[in-house]
């Protein structure tokens, strides 16, 4: 019977997902602690996550950032380890596919303590992204593999996980449930489209933060030069990145429009609700935009959600200006119904918590 449980966090996603878990299992009666590892630590990329979406503090505090992978993910293992010694929780949860994903499985894993990973089975098949080799990683060494789609089940099994000493369970999606959660208290607290003055031009809602296209000149030129293309025609909000915000100025890319700082969660459920399309290289977003029924063009060149594309909500354009172009032209005018269950309906925090307690 599992009644201790730490989960290892670290990175905006991460908090996100974590928040309506976190509430679940306070309600089963479940006892959490909570490691925080310091991977994104300004106040807007995390503090405002654990006060807006009441997350429970963090009874540690690693303060591990601002290192290459290898120094970031090597000390981060050192220090969770110290903690599962004193803690020894039953089980330790992960979420995702960060670095801190990755440290927390392989610290618990190696002191025999089972590992249950939320967002399991998702693959982009591009071992070249980090987060491909975090997910692979952790997926192999947890107990507990929660999927969030039909696709991620069917990963796993490709993989052999049938002959493997786990569960593989599809939960559903916890981002939905927490954009179904968090949906009216943004309504209420979120002052942005008045403070950004977004009532009447119509404007599109963008990111870029994948190392691919941010440490890449030419993929992060097109993108942008498409951008600065659709600003004329649109305005262009784009809360920045820290690791953006670097490149732009190490890169000397020059854009059109002023981007805007990363925003708390309530904000960003606004932006998106009242946007007229999205266009990023986030995983979460690209689920979100769906969630709240908008297009999203995506500008990588494969992605995880593949049940977006196949059903027309999502396209993939890579950093392809006149690609991005022409899909906005199109996205503009395209009608769907978005009324389809891909991802749970917001059950997914629950399933988790009872699947645990089983
Ligand atoms: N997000 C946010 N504020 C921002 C940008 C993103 O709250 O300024 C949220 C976004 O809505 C989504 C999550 O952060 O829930 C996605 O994180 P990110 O794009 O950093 O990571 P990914 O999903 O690609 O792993």
């Amino acid at each position: 019977m599992i009644k201790k449980v730490l989960t290892v966090l670290g990175a905006r996603p991460q908090f996100i997902k974590a928040a309506n878990v976190s509430r679940k299992l306070s309600e089963y009666g479940i006892n959490e602690t909570i490691v925080h590892t310091g991977q994104h630590f300004d106040n807007n990329m995390s503090k405002i996550f654990f006060e807006e979406m009441d997350i429970p503090k963090p009874k540690y505090n690693l303060d591990i950032h601002s290192l290459s992978h290898g120094a970031m993910t090597g000390r981060m293992i050192e220090e969770i380890e110290k903690i599962l010694k004193v803690e020894l929780p039953d089980i330790v949860l992960v979420y995702g596919d960060t670095n801190s994903t990755l440290a927390g499985a392989l610290a618990a894993q190696k002191l025999d303590i089972p590992v249950a990973h939320v967002e399991a089975g998702l693959r982009s098949f591009n071992l070249k992204m980090p987060e491909e080799v975090n997910r692979i990683l952790t997926d192999r060494i947890s107990s507990y593999l929660f999927c969030p789609t039909d696709n991620a089940l069917k990963n796993l099994k490709n993989e052999g996980f049938e002959n493997f000493p786990c569960s593989v369970i599809k939960s559903g999606d916890v981002m939905q449930d927490a954009a179904l959660y968090y949906d009216k208290k943004a309504n209420e607290k979120s002052k942005i489209i008045e403070s950004l003055n977004l009532n009447h031009p119509k404007y599109l809602l963008c990111t870029i933060h994948r190392q691919e296209n941010t440490d890449n000149k030419n993929r992060l030129s097109n993108i942008i030069n498409a951008l600065n293309e659709l600003s004329k025609e649109y305005k262009i909000v784009l809360p920045i990145h820290p690791r953006t915000q670097n490149s732009f100025k190490k890169l000397l890319i020059q854009l059109d429009f002023e981007p805007i700082n990363p925003v708390g969660y309530f904000d960003m459920i606004q932006l998106i609700k009242n946007c007229e399309f999205v266009i990023t290289d986030s995983g979460g977003l690209q689920k979100e935009a769906f969630f709240f029924k908008k297009y999203c063009i995506t500008t990588r060149d494969e992605t995880e959600w593949v049940e977006l594309v196949e059903n027309g909500f999502n396209v993939i354009v890579g950093a392809d200006k006149e690609k991005i172009l022409s899909e906005a032209k199109l996205v503009a005018k395209k009608i769907s119904n978005f009324n389809i269950d891909l991802y749970g309906n917001g059950k997914a925090s629950e399933n988790i918590v009872k699947s645990l307690l089983l």
